[in-house]
């Protein structure tokens, strides 16, 4: 499998030049690929395959008034068009939205495969440079002189700062050891998550107080007249507080998936609908600035890396209105109730723990193989095969790991 190392670089001024260069070129080629698509989509109706983009581009490096294209490395402007044409398989596919036209505000970036860059000695050179590119490394436990990345990235973001990503074929001796331990994991608005074992991560106040400021920077740069010195210092002190609650949370999410994927060798969590419960305005807020949509990004990620296995809960299941004890389920809980006592054995439950409690439950029956009746929710599978045991995971191959997915019924949060 793949991963990538991202760290800051400082570019000389020439390099600086030569890269917004090739920044510029990317994006012209992206662009003017992207309307010739359209167009021929709009007055032939036939799509435009990969090939065909190449070659026109070959075509625009011989006029005129687009010779410029062929001043920087040709790698990044194929890189560009190889990726605008996946972006098309995957709107195609249903997958993603439709490629957008790039802009020049945003963040640049350019590709450059094998035969465009060097790497020796953790030196790098990319094409049409002289002097090597200066990065810093930050990964102590990789030694970058033994580094050899297929693909480097080289992008400058928004506030201006850049970076280098090196892509690399990772070892398989990433997996990580077995622990013999399966845990069920309950995100909640309260405490960020509530795991079986009973363990609890607030919140990070950090986060909120850096997305307050950011609020803050915000309404300020509403009130700076257009074109003014004023709105673009406003604009970058948006920018760099952005960067801050983005950081912050992405550094709270690293941690706190990291040690869920230490600690167990099956994690099983709940698939929260969070596209759908941000258009509910009371939750949106809140929810989208505890990004469940990246904590489950992440957790998938680190699992097939490290070869745990990780059980998806259908978002319908009662975990939360289910006694974990005897299988009582309540007809109504509401989202206020922190503590409950159970009408049919008398436990009293920690709403969250009680539900981390069903999740595990629910995710044991679909490692085992029941299709049948967990927790007295219906649970029904869908999509590809699911995996029979973490041992028999762990034993393919972790690109084809097959994703596992329980379905059953129920509301918990909305
Ligand atoms: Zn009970």
């Amino acid at each position: 499998m793949r991963t990538a190392y991202k760290c800051r670089a400082y570019p000389t001024p020439e390099q600086i030049a030569a890269l917004n260069r090739t920044f510029g070129c990317v994006r012209v080629a992206w662009n003017k690929t992207l309307g010739e698509r359209h167009r021929r989509y709009r007055d032939q109706g036939v799509p435009t395959s990969y090939k065909e983009t190449d070659a026109a581009l070959t075509r625009w490096k011989r006029t005129e008034e687009l010779a410029f294209l062929s001043e920087v490395s040709c790698v990044p402007l194929q890189q560009a068009l190889r990726h605008q044409h996946a972006a098309f398989q995957n709107f195609f596919a249903g997958r993603t939205r439709h490629p957008r036209f790039k802009s020049r505000a945003g963040r640049q970036s350019a590709h450059y495969t094998r035969s465009a860059f060097r790497m020796r000695d953790g030196v790098l050179t990319v094409a049409k440079m002289s002097a090597a590119l200066r990065f810093v490394w930050s990964f102590g436990e990789v030694n970058v002189a033994a580094l050899n990345p297929t693909m480097v990235v080289v992008s400058r973001e928004q506030d201006g700062r850049w970076f280098v990503t090196f892509a690399v074929d990772a070892d398989q001796d990433v997996r990580a050891e077995s622990t013999g331990h399966a845990i069920g994991v309950d995100l909640g608005l309260k405490d960020f998550l509530v795991t079986s074992d009973g363990e609890r991560l607030a919140n990070p106040q950090r986060v909120a107080r850096r997305a307050r400021n950011l609020a803050r920077y915000q309404r300020r740069l509403a009130r700076c007249l257009r074109g003014g010195s004023n709105r673009r210092k406003a604009k970058a002190k948006v920018a760099r507080a952005h960067r801050k609650v983005r950081n912050s949370r992405q550094d709270f999410l690293h941690r706190a998936t990291t040690r869920l994927v230490r600690s167990a060798d099956v994690i099983a969590i709940e698939d929260l609908n969070v596209a759908g419960m941000v258009r509910n305005r009371h939750l949106s807020r809140v929810i989208s600035d505890t990004g469940w949509g990246e904590f489950r990004r992440q957790l998938e990620y680190k699992c097939e890396r490290a070869g745990r296995t990780l059980i998806v809960i259908d978002r319908w299941y009662p975990s939360s209105k289910t006694c974990s004890t005897c299988g009582h389920l309540l007809a109504e809980l509401k989202l206020s109730t922190r503590h409950w006592t159970c009408p049919g054995c008398r436990t009293r439950h920690d709403r969250d723990l009680n539900a981390a409690k069903n999740i595990l439950a629910a995710g044991r029956a679909v490692a085992r193989g029941d299709s049948g009746d967990a927790c007295g929710a219906d649970v029904r599978r869908q999509g590809l095969a699911l995996p029979r045991s973490a041992v028999k995971q762990e034993s393919s191959s972790s690109r084809t790991t097959e994703k596992s997915k329980l379905w059953a019924t129920h509301g918990r949060l909305i």
